[in-house]
């Protein structure tokens, strides 16, 4: 059974992310960068699967600048068995769209033929939370997203989902797009001998114009701006000048709950 794995170039989660003085984006110059934190659950969770010889191939894929190659070492530090780069013009890099991936990884699974795509539920840096579902749909393929939990059982997978409030058990029909969610394991550390083993592996390289598929993006960034900054919070001694407090900004209705709540404890 083989996996594909999608795999993105994002900001180190550490970093603080800065946004550049024109507000056209966000600060990528001499910013550390990473796997994608959901790509790594995803990449694990196949590892995880070879090794219990339900897998028997792993593709790491990216889809970016050469330097995205990086982040594939670090994949096939980590356990993948092969990695495969697209180039994208350096314009289109930095926000290839979910649309353009989706086309582009349909392109891969046709040549490659897996039997589940993992992809992580979202990339850090844009949000988006699209990638895989867009991929299901132009494949055709079933879909689970947020995966928790993942059994492979024949030709189906039982699958635990985390939905708002609570988790969802779905079955589904391979081959599926998965998306991996936080919970769904703890990824492994890439060991040095493996790392050195990975700085050997080939590497291979196709160009985005190759498959014939037109990756222009179809949303245009307005501005990009800080988050706002959340003034500082104040402390009150009772509930009379809570109540003070709150009618000076017009809650009057929050303190109301607020009491509610906190009558009797
Ligand atoms: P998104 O829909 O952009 O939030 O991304 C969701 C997932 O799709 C990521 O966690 C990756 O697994 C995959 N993905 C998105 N963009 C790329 C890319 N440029 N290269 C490889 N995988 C990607």
């Amino acid at each position: 059974m083989k996996v594909l794995v999608p795999i993105k170039r994002v900001i180190d989660y550490n970093v603080k992310v800065r946004v550049k003085p024109d507000k056209s984006d966000v600060e990528l110059t001499n910013v550390k960068m990473s796997m994608n934190p959901f790509d790594e659950n995803a990449l694990e969770e196949a590892i995880r699967l070879k090794e219990a010889g339900i897998a028997t191939e792993i593709t790491a894929i990216s889809i970016g600048t050469p330097k995205a190659q990086e982040t594939l070492r670090t994949a096939l530090a980590m356990g993948a068995d092969n990695a495969l780069l697209i180039l994208v013009p350096s314009e289109n890099s930095t926000d290839i769209e979910p649309l353009a991936v989706a086309k582009l990884l349909q392109a891969v699974a046709k040549e490659i033929g897996p039997d589940l795509i993992i992809c992580g539920k979202q990339a850090i840096d844009n949000d988006m939370n699209a990638t895989a579902q867009m991929l299901s749909a132009v494949l055709g393929w079933s879909q689970a997203t947020f995966v928790s939990k993942l059994d492979i059982d024949g030709s189906h997978a039982n699958v635990t989902r985390e939905v708002d409030g609570g988790l969802q058990r779905i079955k589904i029909k391979l081959p599926a797009v998965f998306s991996a969610d936080l919970r769904l394991n703890e990824p492994r550390y890439a060991s040095l001998p493996n790392i050195m083993k990975a700085k050997k592996k080939p590497i291979e390289s196709r160009s985005a114009s190759d498959f014939g598929i037109d990756i222009s993006p179809r949303l245009s960034v307005v501005e990009t701006v800080e988050p706002m900054v959340r003034k500082a919070g104040v402390k009150v001694a009772d509930v009379e000048e809570l109540v003070a407090k709150l009618k000076e900004v017009g809650g009057l209705a929050n303190v109301c709950t607020f009491i509610g709540r906190n009558v009797g404890k």
